[in-house]
């Protein structure tokens, strides 16, 4: 009887582990899959950095671009002004010019602004292409590592599954369909240690007479209350079996 739980021991341990394993193997793509997010999101933030950076270059050069213009226009008020024949002509020149400079020196503001701009901007974007590269090298590590540890789970998984069947080998076929249609039912446990007579996956007491003969061994006794099949937890036969 002693051998049977020992098997069914040894089996369910194997299959909490196998089942760890395969929690382990969907997790590591979903943690690249967030990882490779992170990244995604920290380049984009960069690359918005950068453009805006590029894009206030681009303004300056075309305000920059007015100023010219403008100042072409005041010279040629300026030749109008000395030119006039009237003094309407004269008021109107001078407000011409007025308006100009009017203009040109909100357009210098502006190049001032945009220059401040720029510079608070540009020492984060010269360091922006260190840091895409640094962020980039470390996602390739870790994704890496973590490919690495999927790789040892699947061999884990394998040798699990090589031992399940050793294990299944050697419990008898209607134990066996037992134990599986427990697990199925009942979270993957279908055999659970009773210790000071208190079943340790339901944490129900069992009667004490029933106890008594689950110490005594004889049978294969069953949990009245979660229907697991029980064994005594402190029998030293049952002592670091999961180790074994
Ligand atoms: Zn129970």
């Amino acid at each position: 009887m002693k051998d049977k739980i020992i098997g069914l021991i040894k089996l369910q341990d194997c299959d909490s582990r196998i089942k760890e394993v395969i929690a382990g193997k969907k997790e590591g793509p979903l943690k690249i899959q967030e990882l490779e997010n992170e990244l995604k999101t920290s380049l984009m933030r960069l690359q918005e950095e950068n453009d805006r950076f590029e894009q206030l270059k681009k303004d300056r050069r075309g305000i920059e671009q007015d100023v010219r213009e403008i100042e072409s226009k005041l010279e040629k008020s300026s030749i109008k002004l000395n030119n006039v024949k009237s003094n309407k002509e004269y008021k109107a020149a001078l407000k011409e010019i007025e308006d100009l400079n009017k203009s040109k020196s909100m357009m210098e503001d502006r190049i001032i602004q945009i220059m401040e701009d720029i510079e608070a901007l540009e020492k984060g974007c010269l360091e922006n292409r260190d840091v895409q590269v640094e962020l980039n090298r470390k996602f390739e590590m870790d994704k890496e590592e973590i490919e690495k540890k999927l790789e040892k789970l699947d061999n884990k998984f394998k040798d699990l599954e090589k031992q399940r069947a050793e294990f299944c080998r050697v419990i008898d076929k209607d134990l066996l369909s037992r134990y599986q249609f427990l697990k199925e039912r009942k979270g993957g446990s279908a055999i659970s240690p009773v210790i000071d007579g208190v079943c340790q996956t339901c944490h129900m007491g069992i009667p004490p007479q029933q106890f008594n003969n689950l110490i005594k061994g004889y049978s294969l006794l069953t949990c009245p209350n979660c229907s697991r099949m029980i064994y005594w937890g402190e029998d030293s036969h049952y002592q670091d079996v999961k180790n074994a």
